[in-house]
C-alpha cells in the first residue's frame, strides 16, 4: 500500500522538489499551498503523513499542527526556515514528530519521513520473541510499585520514576524487544513527546545501575533499528 503524504508548502519550487523525491520512493504526494485549505483536506483524505511548513498564507503551521492533533495522530514533520525556531517549537509541545530546517536536501527529507514512519509503525515482533516473552520475570528482580522500591539481586536501586517504570516494563517480559515508541507511550503518563535521544539516555542510566547491582547478570541490550530488550 502506498503511503499518502500531504506536503503543506507555499513555495511551489520547493513543493515540487519534495514531490519529485518522495514520489521516487513510492510515496503518493499531494501539495496544498494555503493554510486555510489544510484541515478539511486532512479530515477528508486522511493522509498517512504530513510535512507542514511553518510560514503559510492563511493559517500558519503552528495553528494547523495544534488543530490536526485535536483529531488525528498522523505523523507530522514541521518545516521551518530558521534553525533557532526549532527550540521555540519544541517548547510549545505541538505534538509534531520531528522538525526539519530549510534549506534541506530532499534526500534528508525522505530519510526523516521514513524514520518517523518506522517509529510510528514499529515492526511486528517475530514469532520467536512472542514465545520468549511469556517467560516470567526472574526472582532476582523484586518490584514494589506501591512503595516505589526496586531490588535487584538484593540491592535496592535508586531510580528516577521513568527508570522505575522502564525496569518494571522490561522485566515483565524478558527477551521481548520493545520499540522506543512503545516504551515512550508506556512510561510517560502525560502523553509527552520526547526524542529518541531522551529515551536512550534513560535506558543508558538504568542499564548502568542494573549492571552494577546484578554484577553484569542482567543486561539491557539495544536491538539495532528496533529497540531494547532485557535478558538474564
Ligand atoms: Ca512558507
Amino acid at each position: 500500500m502506498t503511503t499518502k503524504i500531504l506536503i503543506v508548502e507555499d513555495e511551489a519550487k520547493l513543493a515540487q522538489l519534495m514531490i519529485d523525491y518522495l514520489s521516487l520512493d513510492g510515496f503518493d504526494c499531494h501539495n496544498i499551498n494555503h493554510g486555510d485549505l489544510v484541515i478539511d483536506w486532512v479530515k477528508e483524505q486522511q493522509p498517512q503523513f504530513i510535512l507542514l511548513d511553518l510560514m503559510l498564507p492563511g493559517k500558519d503551521g503552528i495553528s494547523l499542527c495544534r488543530e490536526i492533533r485535536s483529531f488525528s495522530n498522523v505523523p507530522i514533520i514541521m518545516v521551518t526556515a530558521r534553525v533557532e525556531e526549532i527550540d521555540r517549537l519544541l517548547g510549545l509541545e505541538l505534538g509534531a514528530d520531528d522538525y526539519i530546517c530549510k534549506p534541506f536536501s530532499p534526500r534528508e527529507v525522505v530519510a526523516r519521513v521514513k524514520s518517523v514512519l518506522r517509529r510510528s509503525n514499529p515492526a511486528p515482533q517475530t514469532h520467536n520473541n512472542e514465545v520468549v516473552s511469556e517467560a516470567k520475570p526472574p526472582k532476582n528482580i523484586i518490584i514494589d510499585p506501591d512503595k516505589f522500591i526496586a531490588t535487584v539481586y538484593g540491592v535496592e536501586l535508586e531510580l528516577t520514576p521513568i527508570e522505575f517504570r522502564l525496569l518494571d516494563l522490561l522485566s515483565q517480559s524478558p527477551n521481548r524487544v520493545f520499540s522506543r515508541e512503545y516504551l515512550m507511550n508506556n512510561v510517560y503518563t502525560d502523553n509527552r513527546i520526547v526524542s529518541d535521544r531522551t529515551m536512550d539516555s534513560h535506558i543508558k542510566n538504568l542499564r548502568k545501575k542494573i549492571k552494577k547491582a546484578s554484577e553484569g547478570k542482567i543486561i539491557i541490550s539495544t536491538v539495532y533499528g528496533v529497540g531494547y530488550k532485557m535478558s538474564f
